[in-house]
């Protein structure tokens, strides 16, 4: 079992499988962008080889992130194969939707029911602003389709001041008639220098004072983990939650292990990259040991982390959001 320095049980891995993107969204890269060879990836074998290690030392949920994981060539077949790994009882995925509702039956399939689409407005000329690209309609229909299938679909936005805190209440309706988590997700620094970052104006607290303008939001209990606080509105079908993700109230339970799509591991989202899993494995050397001794210098939370990283904020697209 892989435990922190703090007794926190590390069963969780978020695995980045490509560092490319499809959308430039503001508050996650800049416009110019600059993409890793393919060569610096991990290849599938090594991703099957890290995860068979790791999942023999407990970890049995992973989720699929990036960069937009659709885009990686081969992504389902290699779905397949995580599937496969004796321990790994849960495969989740994120994704920014725009590629992805010819794969919702291969995900359905696969028994792939959580899915995490990035939608951070309703209005077509304003996802445009955001994401710098002109993909609304794939991604509605996307999020139709997921809904379709009867997938487990939490749609994650990221409350941008003066960008679309206006449309709080507007994504709460979409609880009303779907059975759809809604997740505000405060904004966190890393978003490679695409703009200036200096804290943020609307925290979970803000968040939820605003929603309570329009609902009446009633306290859900919280999965041990969970990072969401989690909301029901009466009469609704979906829920709601927000995440403090830059507010870090969440840190003394985090279980998770961040892996980058070129094998850096992080132990913390703040935190620098602690060791590469793709350098040791090509080296031939063993994970295990690396990786527990990481993790016991894993900071107490994402405060501490910060201070320990002194290089510029990454976009979340390299780290694996
Ligand atoms: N491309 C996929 C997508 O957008 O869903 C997966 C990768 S993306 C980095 C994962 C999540 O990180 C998305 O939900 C995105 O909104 C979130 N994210 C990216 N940059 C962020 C930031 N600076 N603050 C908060 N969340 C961020
Ligand atoms: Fe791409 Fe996701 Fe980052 Fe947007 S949040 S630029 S979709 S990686």
């Amino acid at each position: 079992m892989l435990t922190d320095a703090h007794h926190r049980i590390i069963d969780y891995v978020r695995l980045s499988v490509t560092d490319r993107c499809n959308l430039r969204c503001t508050y996650c890269m800049p416009e110019q962008m600059r993409f890793v060879k393919s060569s610096a990836l991990l290849t599938d074998a090594e991703i099957i080889t890290l995860l068979e290690t790791l999942a023999a030392a407990g970890i049995s949920k992973v989720r699929i992130t990036g960069g937009e994981p659709f885009l990686r060539p081969g992504l389902i077949p290699l779905l397949a194969k995580i599937k496969a790994i004796p321990g790994i009882q849960q495969i989740a995925i994120t994704t920014n939707g725009v590629l992805t509702r010819p794969y919702i039956p291969d995900l359905k399939a696969l028994d792939i029911t959580h899915v995490n689409l990035s939608l951070d407005t309703l209005q077509p000329a304003r996802f445009q602003q955001i994401t710098r690209r002109d993909q609304f309609a794939a991604v509605t229909q996307t999020l139709d389709s997921l809904l379709a299938h009867q997938l487990q679909v939490k749609i994650n936005v990221v409350v941008m001041d003066r960008v679309n805190t206006d449309e709080l209440a507007d994504f709460a309706a979409l609880t009303r008639e779907q059975p759809i988590a809604v997740r505000f997700i405060e904004e966190m620094p890393f978003n490679g220098q695409g703009h200036a970052f200096s804290g943020i104006n609307w925290n979970f607290e803000t968040i939820l004072d605003t929603l309570r303008e329009k609902y009446t939001l009633h306290k859900l209990p919280d999965a041990p983990h969970s990072t969401a606080l989690n909301y029901h509105i009466p009469g609704h079908s979906g829920n709601i939650g927000v995440i403090p993700a830059y507010s870090r109230t969440f840190c003394g339970t985090c279980n998770r292990l961040r892996i980058s799509a070129t094998g850096s591991v992080k132990t913390c989202l703040y935190g620098h990259d602690v060791l590469n899993v793709k350098d040791l494995m090509r080296s031939g050397e063993a994970l295990l040991p690396a990786i527990q001794q990481a993790l016991h210098h894993r900071a107490a939370n994402g405060f501490e982390a910060e201070r320990l990283h002194t290089t510029a904020p990454e976009s979340m697209s390299v780290i694996g959001g």
